[in-house]
């Protein structure tokens, strides 16, 4: 373990699992911290900023999804919920708010492991793409779809469609974060602003309005997918098409 081994961030207030969760997390190389209640992780996620948050809902003070909630307002760090509530709602719920990941108690410590491996590459990826969180020149392809950095312009079957600028900032938000599945509240807070999350209507037209302009069969997205009650995600399509990222000297 060294300073630059990832930290985690667990959040419960049931001390054996608190026991157990810092004992295979440490053996499997994290660094782990801890706070028991909603209050004190709100506190502490700033200023320790670390590379992953482990959340119970179930906490004694306030309800786990309230620390969701406080800390997409600032930060996109991966959320990882480890819940005893394995409702269907429960899960939209935490997914809404902007977790990354659902575990439902009792969990095997392999699959907790491979979660958490699973998110924190997600949360790399737009980095590992150009070693940069930001692609603001060159172009990305989607398909028959590509996006112009430079010239902030969008083709289609080589022909120029027209985006307004709201269109355009969710396409390239969803393609800087292409392959993932992002909830209607992280797009929302992102592409309108902090207390946009709840407009999923609002969120909806824009979609299909996207749609519209860039799929082949907008009823039948190739690109732009929907994940039922949780957001959306774009992704390369069919097997003849595939991301391309192309960078400019
Ligand atoms: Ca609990």
């Amino acid at each position: 373990m060294t300073e630059y081994s990832p930290l985690v961030f667990v959040v419960e207030d049931d001390l054996p699992i608190v026991k157990y969760l810092r004992m295979s997390l440490r053996t499997a190389g994290y660094r782990v911290i801890v706070a028991t209640t909603a209050t004190e992780a709100i506190a502490q996620t700033r200023s320790h900023n670390p590379d992953l948050l482990l959340v119970d809902l179930g906490l004694p003070d306030r309800d786990g999804i309230e620390v969701i909630e406080e800390v997409r307002g600032w930060s996109e760090m991966p959320i990882v919920v480890v819940s005893a509530r394995g409702q269907e709602d429960s899960k939209i719920r935490a997914l809404d708010a902007g977790a990354d990941d659902y575990i439902t108690k009792p969990f095997s410590p392999g699959e907790l492991l491979a979660r958490l491996r699973a998110a924190l590459r997600r949360a790399s990826y737009p980095e590992n793409q150009q070693g940069s969180t930001t692609l603001d020149t060159g172009q990305i392809v989607i398909g028959e779809c590509v996006i112009d950095l430079d010239h902030r312009s969008v083709i289609v079957n080589g022909e120029p469609v027209h985006l307004t600028p709201l269109e355009y900032r969710l396409l390239l938000y969803l393609a800087h974060h292409r392959g993932r599945v992002l909830t209607h509240r992280v797009i929302l807070e992102h592409v309108w602003g902090p207390g946009s999350g709840d407009r999923t209507e609002y969120l909806r037209v824009f979609v299909a309005g996207l749609r519209r302009k860039l799929e082949p069969d907008p009823s039948r997205p190739r690109y732009l997918r929907t994940e039922i009650g949780v957001g959306y995600r774009l992704i390369e399509g069919g097997s003849d098409h595939r991301f391309r990222i192309v960078g400019t000297p």
